[in-house]
């Protein structure tokens, strides 16, 4: 029988070569850490469905904040809890909200030593848990109306300190909102990391624990995309390139490698992936489980978001994944 004289093997023979070969390689600044801090709080609470992970208090979280910079990661990225929660999320633009108060105690911990990155979103902050303020006949989250928030969302955000916004709420228009807010504002020099391609995803659930964040009525697949869409993914990439959006984010990862494969190869923008928190908890539970080999599993599945083409990964194993490669 004839036999090809290509043999792959030869590269896999010995740690060295394939080491030598390794074609995606991880890199600590690759990593970006959400953090969750609440309003009120005087010791950190651990999350029930992420072990591991933990609704901060201001001080604990300068802690971990400083751990993940120490340890080398690419930025970070806060979501707030407010103590109240109303019809409008009327905590989120405070300018003593939650995440006003951790932007402006990080900068001065941390200088410009790492990115700090603040979620735009409305779900913690009102008491329904939508994305935004309701329709008068509380049909859906009202779009436009929903933009003005957002548009002094950022504001606050920019004047606390943030480096990045990162909308998430998906209403369409956004961007361009937030990008007019925050430039006649004196900040033009800030950066956009749009929530692109957000799918409507049963992986949020343990997150919605961690931000408490669960709509108390209805769902959000009004504004949120549907898992069987691809094309419209890069609909709502061009949509918010055209906007201002300085880099672009598909949510969430491991699902949606073929997202992230096809924005990638068309834009040349950053591209961010966030490894959410169901394929944090899955994992994690395999392994308390003795089910999965952690580590290596926590590092392949990463591996195979910057392989299908995102150089940023939010992720909760950010510190750990950074301490691990220094
Ligand atoms: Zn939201």
């Amino acid at each position: 029988m004839a036999f090809s004289t290509d043999r792959p093997r030869r590269l896999r023979r010995t740690a060295a070569l394939r080491r030598l070969v390794e074609q995606t390689r991880l890199h600590p600044a690759d990593f970006v850490l959400p953090l969750f801090v609440k309003e009120g709080l005087a010791e950190p609470q651990d999350v029930a469905s992420m072990p591991g992970v933990q609704q901060h208090s201001l001080e604990s979280l300068r802690k971990a904040a400083s751990e993940a910079v120490s340890a080398g990661v690419g930025g970070l990225i806060l979501f707030g809890i407010p103590e109240t929660k109303d019809a409008t999320g009327t905590g989120a633009d405070a300018e003593a909200g939650i995440v006003q108060q951790a932007l402006r105690a990080l900068r001065s911990d941390l200088g410009d030593s790492t990115v700090l990155m603040a979620d735009l979103c409305l779900c913690e902050y009102t008491d329904h848990g939508h994305c935004g303020p309701m329709t008068s006949d509380s049909a859906t989250v009202d779009n436009d109306v929903t933009l003005m928030r957002y548009a002094s969302v950022a504001r606050a955000q920019v004047e606390a300190g943030a480096d990045v916004i990162a909308p998430s709420g998906m209403m369409d228009g956004q961007v361009g909102v937030i990008r007019d807010a925050i430039d006649s504002a004196g900040y033009a020099d800030r950066a956009i990391l749009a929530y692109a391609a957000k799918y409507s995803s049963a992986f949020y659930g343990p997150f919605r624990d961690a931000a408490e964040s669960t709509p108390s009525f209805g769902d959000r697949r009004g504004y949120q995309m549907d898992p069987a869409n691809a094309d419209e993914a890069l609909r709502e990439v061009f949509a918010d390139i055209e906007q201002g959006a300085d880099a672009v984010m598909v949510k969430p990862a491991g699902p949606y490698l073929d997202v992230i494969a096809r924005v990638a190869s068309v834009v040349d923008l950053p591209v961010a992936a966030y490894q959410v928190s169901g394929e944090y908890a899955m994992l994690e539970a395999a392994a308390a489980n003795g089910w999965i080999e952690r580590e290596r599993a926590i590092v392949e599945s990463v591996t195979a978001i910057k392989r299908a083409g995102a150089q940023t990964i939010l992720t909760y194993w950010a510190t750990e994944l950074a301490a691990s490669l220094r």
